[in-house]
C-alpha cells in the first residue's frame, strides 16, 4: 500500500471517531514533524478521550485514554496506549488495563482499531467500577450499592439491608459515607478546639499564626 493511502485511511478513521465521540481530541502530526515522539517511530496522529464506566450510578474510577498512531499504523505497528489521569484504579488494576488493551491492539493490527480501543477500554472501566480497596477509616470492605435502588430494598420478598452509602471525593478517594462524615465531624470539632486553645494562649487566631509561619527565618 502507498503511502497516502495509509494518510487517507487514517484521516478517514479520525473523521469517524470525531463524529462518534464528538469530545475527542485529535492531533495529526505532519510528517515533517518528529518532535512528538518520545522514543520509537514518529506518530501521525494521536487521540485523547476522557472515559467513564458506562450507565453507571457512581463513577469511582475514569481515566483519558490516549492513542498514539505511528507511522506504519495500522499495517505494521499497532497504537501506542497511554492512560492519563487515570483515578480511583490503583497501580495493580491501572496495569492489568493497559495489559488488555495492549493485547487487544496486537490482535488487530492490520486493521483501524482506535475506537475499539476506545469501546473496551470503556467496557473495562465499566466491569472496574469499584472503590480501589477498602474503606481506609474502618478498614472494612466497600460494597458500591446496586444500580437500580430497587434491586437492594426487596431480595425473595425479605428486606435486605442495604450495604452504607459511599462517598466518592473529587478526588476518586472513597470513603463510607458515614464514616466520613463522622471522621469530618471530627476534624472540624478539633479544630475548632484548636483554635479556641490557641486563641487563649497566644491572643492570636489562627490565620495570623499561620502568616507568622509563613514568613522566612530572621537571620540569625
Ligand atoms: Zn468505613
Ligand atoms: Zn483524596
Amino acid at each position: 500500500m502507498a503511502d497516502g493511502d495509509g494518510d487517507d485511511e487514517l484521516a478517514m478513521e479520525m473523521e469517524a471517531l470525531s463524529y462518534t465521540y464528538p469530545e475527542i481530541e485529535i492531533e495529526v502530526f505532519e510528517p515533517s514533524n518528529s518532535a512528538c515522539t518520545e522514543a520509537g517511530p514518529a506518530a501521525a496522529a494521536a487521540v485523547r478521550i476522557d472515559l467513564r464506566p458506562r450507565a453507571a450510578r457512581q463513577a469511582f474510577v475514569a481515566a483519558a485514554l490516549r492513542l498514539t498512531a505511528p507511522r506504519g499504523y495500522p499495517a505494521a505497528s499497532p497504537p501506542i496506549i497511554e492512560l492519563r489521569e487515570p483515578r480511583g484504579l490503583g497501580d495493580a488494576r491501572e496495569a492489568a488495563l493497559l495489559a488488555r488493551l495492549a493485547a487487544e491492539a496486537r490482535d488487530l493490527i492490520g486493521s483501524p482499531c482506535l475506537g475499539q480501543l476506545i469501546e473496551l477500554c470503556q467496557d473495562l472501566l465499566s466491569d472496574a467500577n469499584a472503590p480501589e480497596g477498602p474503606c481506609a477509616i474502618c478498614l472494612s470492605v466497600m460494597e458500591p450499592g446496586p444500580d437500580d435502588p430497587e434491586e437492594s430494598s426487596n431480595r425473595d420478598g425479605c428486606t435486605v439491608a442495604a450495604p452504607p452509602a459511599l462517598a466518592r471525593l473529587p478526588c476518586y478517594h472513597t470513603f463510607h459515607t458515614p464514616c466520613f462524615e463522622r471522621w469530618w465531624a471530627f476534624e472540624q470539632a478539633s479544630c475548632a478546639a484548636q483554635q479556641r486553645e490557641l486563641a487563649a494562649r497566644t491572643g492570636a487566631t489562627a490565620a495570623a499564626a499561620l502568616a507568622q509561619a509563613a514568613r522566612p527565618n530572621p537571620p540569625s
